[in-house]
């Protein structure tokens, strides 16, 4: 009889595909005091974090904060943006573009989608393709990292293609920008909506957003544009607490934990942080594969560097695969969503989650969970794989 060790969840390794963690000069911020929020001291404190938010976006455009996780800024913006005479190109390769076509056809029923299998990505080509036969499309939707499928579509290549047709494009990049690289001017993008507990190792609770002057006129022409609502982003254009007043408190503890972390990003730097990320994500998947299982992504060219999804072998129950790797190795990993549940597990390396050790950890936990389900994992295999990576 081996004597189990059961590891605290303050003790723990969250390597789940978001919330990522956060550093301690983010905790430290998050414990600020809670000021009023037309406090001078706090007044500061926003312009500052929309300013640093500003430059870490590379743009001139001013970004809108909404006070709610990533869900509330997509819901948001699709509200906004959709009118009912437009007509919607959607393009699906997971659960997350999935979703997106359900809040698109609340706005318009004229909604098309591309939809490939969860495990591959939608190309220029087809976008190019589906345009031309699509000539009235008017907005064109997008997801950057699907999350479960620990895959990326080609948006730098799709942006160029979506901006000569004319139509906007409204891009999911919540759990790619900060890990990987998202050039706003080269993608032509209109509406991006960024999360703040995924690469950033922030709360989970602000929705971060790039919209372009076309977005916006877009919006403006939009009569049932919400406005004295939650999901506006209109109402929070212009406020900055000093000139016009706030919609309604902000969360003053988030800001204080956004701005930690955008101080921290723009310190290490854009090429630095996707450097990281980039290494720790070949790192995972060499690991991965020497322990004997399978990427979920049907080529390594469509890989995240932000998430790996592996793919569940047959007759394994990836439920106590992960319970085993948190209960016994402090490892906390993600379940897929929607139809991926069952199907993956994923391993998040990203912002402070993105550490060298990483796929050493996140290999040998899920080893060693994986042994207790009776697979055979080659743990030895696996953590040599992913260090040579690390060396280079
Ligand atoms: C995390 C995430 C969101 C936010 O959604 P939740 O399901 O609440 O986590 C949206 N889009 C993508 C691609 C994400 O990874």
């Amino acid at each position: 009889m081996t004597t189990k060790l059961v590891v605290p969840a303050g003790q723990a390794f969250t390597l789940s595909s978001g919330p990522s963690g956060a550093s301690p000069e983010t905790l430290a911020a998050l414990g600020s005091p809670i000021l009023y929020h037309y406090d001078p001291a706090f007044l500061e404190t926003y312009a500052e974090t929309l300013e640093l938010l500003r430059r870490a976006f590379v743009t001139e455009s001013k970004p809108v904060i909404l006070h709610g996780e990533a869900v509330l800024g997509l819901e948001a913006g699709i509200a906004s943006l959709i009118r009912s005479d437009d007509v919607v190109l959607n393009l699906v390769s997971g659960v997350y573009g999935s979703g997106t076509g359900w809040w698109l056809r609340r706005y318009t029923d004229r909604v098309i989608e591309v939809e490939v299998p969860y495990n591959t990505a939608v190309s220029a080509g087809m976008v190019e393709h589906a345009l031309e036969e699509n000539p009235d499309v008017t907005v064109v939707a997008a997801v950057h990292c699907e999350t479960p499928s620990g895959t990326v579509n080609p948006i730098a290549e799709i942006g160029p293609v979506v901006d000569r047709h004319g139509a906007l494009f409204f891009v999911d990049a919540v759990s790619s920008w900060g890990g990987m690289p998202v050039d706003l001017d080269q993608w032509k993008a209109d509406f991006v909506v960024v999360g703040t507990q995924k690469c950033l190792g922030g709360p989970t609770a602000l929705s971060l957003i790039h919209v372009s002057d076309e977005a916006w006129s877009h919006i403006g022409a939009n009569e049932a544009a919400p406005k004295a609502s939650m999901l506006s982003v209109l109402d929070w254009r212009d406020a900055d607490g000093v000139v016009r007043p706030f919609p309604f408190t902000p969360s003053i503890s988030d800001i204080y934990g956004l701005r930690a972390c955008l101080e921290q990003y723009l310190r290490e730097g854009a090429e630095a942080v996707q450097a990281r990320h980039a290494v720790v994500a070949e790192a995972t998947r060499a690991g991965v594969e020497a322990l004997g299982l399978s990427l979920w992504a049907e080529d390594r060219s469509v890989c995240s560097n932000t998430v790996t999804a592996v793919a569940v072998p047959a007759g394994v129950d990836d439920a106590a695969v992960r319970k085993a790797a948190r209960f016994d190795s402090g490892v906390m990993l993600s379940e897929g969503e929607g139809s991926l549940i069952g199907k993956v597990i994923c391993i998040g390396h990203m912002g402070p989650s993105a550490y060298p050790m990483t796929p050493v950890l996140a290999v040998s936990g899920l080893g060693r969970a994986l042994r207790s389900s009776g697979y055979k994992a080659d743990i030895g295999a696996a953590v040599e794989a992913a260090v040579s990576v690390l060396d280079g």
